[in-house]
């Protein structure tokens, strides 16, 4: 039992549910390591929800909301993090959820359908293997994805996504929102929109945002994606962290 009063608390209760994915099947060990580089660049940008963080958030409420065809794609990190918060988002939007992942087994695929169901998930894509349809440019399994889900998809949200897959959804013409809280990762550069911001804070911060929105008119939707600009929000990301460097004392 992790005390409350921990300084570190909420960076502990992560690890903790992090090398408890891994152990249940959720988690392939190298999402350990991914976790570790994300824990990194938090400590630079403050733990916290920057408001540079808050514009992107908005944005991909607004994108969310604005399309026809929303599919959250969920892997082992972001199962093991914010399995509720995934549930939630998708009620709220009506958007479907899809398991995606980078170290496909039938096992952890089962292992995280069970896991999302006990937390009340409707129906999980991504399960059916022989009914996949293949994305061009990426070796199996990763190319793979459901012809309800992801394929026809106009919006997709990434959390933790790798960068050469993030490209070719873009390639598709999909707007692909990610979450990363690494500014300079390929990820990052190449979605449509980036979160910088660490998965447990910005998931529920989207879904507040999009129960927020979602009364507004579609225009004024388009203006918040219009006036939206992720290579700058990056760099104000990465400014962030930098000042949080030169001004150490
Ligand atoms: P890329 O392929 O995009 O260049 P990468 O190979 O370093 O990046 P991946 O393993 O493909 O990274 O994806 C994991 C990414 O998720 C990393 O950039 C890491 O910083 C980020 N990350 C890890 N944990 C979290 C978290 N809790 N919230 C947000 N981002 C996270
Ligand atoms: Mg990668």
């Amino acid at each position: 039992m992790i005390p409350k009063s921990h300084p570190r608390y909420k960076s502990l209760l992560s690890r903790d549910k992090i090398v408890n994915a891994y152990k249940s099947g959720i988690l392939a060990d190298s999402g350990m390591i991914a976790h570790g580089r994300g824990e990194a660049f938090d400590y630079l940008i403050g733990e916290k929800t920057t408001e540079t963080a808050e514009k992107a958030i908005e944005a991909a409420a607004a994108a969310l909301i604005l399309a026809k065809n929303p599919v959250i794609s969920v892997n082992g990190n972001t199962t093991a993090l914010v399995p509720e918060h995934v549930v939630k988002l998708a009620e709220v939007l009506g958007a479907k959820i899809e398991i995606n992942l980078f170290y496909r087994t039938p096992k952890r695929v089962k292992t995280i359908w069970k896991f999302l169901k006990d937390q009340g998930a409707g129906e999980i894509l991504g399960t059916e293997e022989e009914d996949f349809k293949h994305i061009e440019g990426l070796d199996s399994p990763r190319g793979s994805v459901s012809p309800e889900g992801m394929y026809k998809a106009d919006v997709i949200l990434v959390p933790l996504e790798d960068g050469d897959r993030t490209e070719v959804l873009v390639n598709e013409g999909k707007f692909v929102i990610a979450v990363d809280l690494n500014p300079l990762s390929r990820t990052a550069k190449t979605a449509s929109l980036t979160i910088v911001d660490n998965i447990t804070r910005a998931m529920p911060c989207l879904t507040r945002k999009v129960n927020k929105l979602k009364t507004k008119n579609p225009d004024e939707l388009k203006k918040l994606m219009d006036n939206f600009n992720n290579i700058n929000n990056l760099k104000e990301s990465l400014k962030i962290m930098l000042n949080s460097i030169n001004e150490f004392e």
